[in-house]
């Protein structure tokens, strides 16, 4: 029997596939290979009993932007944002810390001496949110609706970040710009650092950088329970090695990243199409990130923030000014970690009790590395919280270290620790893997790619495996 489709991995973007196809009446099925679905959405007693961390991604602004997700009823399945008192805090070394609140006049108003320059540079996407989310959760390359705003916002993507820090004379609002930036995982003078940054802070003032009530994995949870109620099927602990060992379906869409394409694809699918040889040499010159160094902690109380305003924060970039998280994140891309890594750390259990026993904490934290970097940067991570929170390391129970392989071994798709599925460099953006005529396709009919490695790249919105599925109902089955 053929099946209409199959996915390959069960993270934010297959089962956004899958759902997208199973709401259009198609038969789907679902193969992961660990013993959850959740992919890097996934939360594990990791440390202690009771307390819950989020083993990957824990801050949604790009969850909670998605235009896929908020038009599924994932409420009824059990997600429930919860947005803390106030986006992000950036403490800063004997001043107080720069805050990005809701509000966007409230946070202009903090940057004395920036708020014009401030409001100037975010507000113009703010104002036009819905047309601006939508395209930057799409294909760079399709023509935009709003052409003059994108047009400005890929004026300012191409500029480093520390020349478009330029129109600021504070030290607050030059590290924030800087800390938003640095999610993109390349040096900051590179062209998009910037694009990721001003999304983050647009996306802070509109929709807010929320938690997913329970962790990361009541996000997927959410999508899975609504792919069974549509039909669908999942099967866990299903490795898949080979192209040729899938189900026969007419679309097969893979979440992998573009190495892993290149491996299973040496064979053939079930139905006879075979990826050229030059297309998966092709995939397997596709560059990685950065790794990640992760650390999760079991606390005994709150983090003792130095300036008490930190704490009405959900995410905390620790990385002191534009110049010292300029010179951390240069270091990965040199082989090398900055005695000062740029930490970004989220500390969910201070707005969602569910996540550790009453009076205790958890706290999320990573900083980049060399892409399969073997050392140990615990040190130097935790030396980065104590700067702003002196005595934090004493209210540590018990932690949690993942090193580039222990993240990979836990899931295959972070090759050598990068979180984004590929280097969000210019040429992989704008080069023939993500944005050819068919971001989504590959040269085989029937044959997709919906991972985090297609655009519109990294992050928990489910939004390449909606274009996939898209793509899929239109060339594959002739619906959309
Ligand atoms: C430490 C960390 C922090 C992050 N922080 C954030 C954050 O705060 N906010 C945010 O929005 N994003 C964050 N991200 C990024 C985000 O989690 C990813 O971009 C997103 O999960 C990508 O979704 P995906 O479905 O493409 O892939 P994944 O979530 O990686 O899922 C891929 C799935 O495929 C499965 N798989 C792999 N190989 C096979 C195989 N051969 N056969 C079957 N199944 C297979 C895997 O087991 C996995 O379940 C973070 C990621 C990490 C790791």
């Amino acid at each position: 029997m053929t099946l209409d489709a199959v996915i390959v991995g069960a993270g934010p973007n297959g089962l956004a596939a899958a759902v997208e196809l199973a709401r259009n009446g198609l038969d789907v099925l679902v193969l992961e290979a660990e013993s959850t679905v959740g992919g890097s959405a996934r939360t594990e007693e990791l440390t202690l009993p009771g307390f819950r961390h989020d083993v990957g991604s824990a801050v949604y602004p790009l969850g909670i932007a998605s235009p896929f997700f908020s038009s599924l009823p994932l409420e009824e399945h059990g997600l429930e944002w919860v947005h803390p008192d106030v986006p992000l805090a950036h403490p800063l070394d004997g001043q107080r810390a720069a805050l990005l609140k809701r509000g966007l006049d409230e946070t202009a108003a903090d940057l004395r001496g920036d708020e014009a320059s401030y409001r100037g540079l975010v507000s113009p996407f703010c104002r036009r949110w819905d047309a601006f989310r939508r395209h930057v959760l799409d294909a760079p390359t399709r023509i935009p609706r709003s052409p003059l705003l994108m047009l400005r916002f890929g004026l300012l993507a191409m500029r480093s970040t520390p020349s478009l820090a330029d129109r600021f004379r504070t030290q607050e609002a030059r590290a924030l710009l800087a800390g938003n930036a640095a999610h993109a995982g390349i040096p900051l003078e590179r062209p998009l650092a910037s694009a990721v940054g001003l999304t983050l802070m647009v996306a802070g003032h509109t929709v807010g950088w929320p938690f997913a009530r329970g962790g990361a994995g009541s996000i997927t949870a959410a999508l899975a329970s609504l792919l069974r109620s549509l039909g669908g099927k999942i099967e866990t602990d299903s490795r898949v090695t080979s192209l040729s060992d899938l189900p026969a379906a007419r679309a097969t869409l893979l979440a992998l990243t573009h190495q892993q394409v290149a491996e299973l694809a040496e064979d053939p699918l079930p139905t006879g199409g075979r990826l050229p040889a030059g297309y998966r040499d092709m995939l397997r010159t596709w560059e990685y990130g950065p790794g990640a160094f992760k650390l999760d902690w079991a606390l005994d109380g709150p983090i003792p923030w130095t300036d008490a305003e930190v704490a009405r924060a959900g995410t905390v970039h620790l990385g002191g000014t534009l110049e010292e998280i300029a010179l951390a994140e240069r270091a990965p891309w040199k082989g090398t970690v900055a005695d000062r890594p740029f930490v970004l750390l989220a500390q969910p259990s201070l707005f969602d009790p569910t996540r550790a026993p009453e009076g205790k904490h958890v706290a999320w934290a990573y900083c980049h590395v060399p892409n399969g970097w073997t050392g140990d940067a615990t040190t130097l991570i935790e030396a980065q919280v104590e700067r702003y929170a002196p005595g934090f390391r004493d209210r540590i129970l018990a932690r949690s270290v993942l090193g580039t392989a222990d993240l990979e071994g836990w899931n295959a798709n972070l090759v050598g620790g990068d979180v984004n599925g590929g280097a969000f460099t210019l040429s992989q953006t704008f080069g023939p893997m993500r944005s050819a005529l068919r971001p989504w396709g590959t040269p085989v009919d029937g044959l997709y790619v919906c991972s985090a490695s297609r655009p519109p790249g990294g992050g928990v919105h489910g939004m390449a495996g909606y274009h996939a599925a898209r793509d899929a109902l239109k060339r594959t089955f002739g619906l959309a």
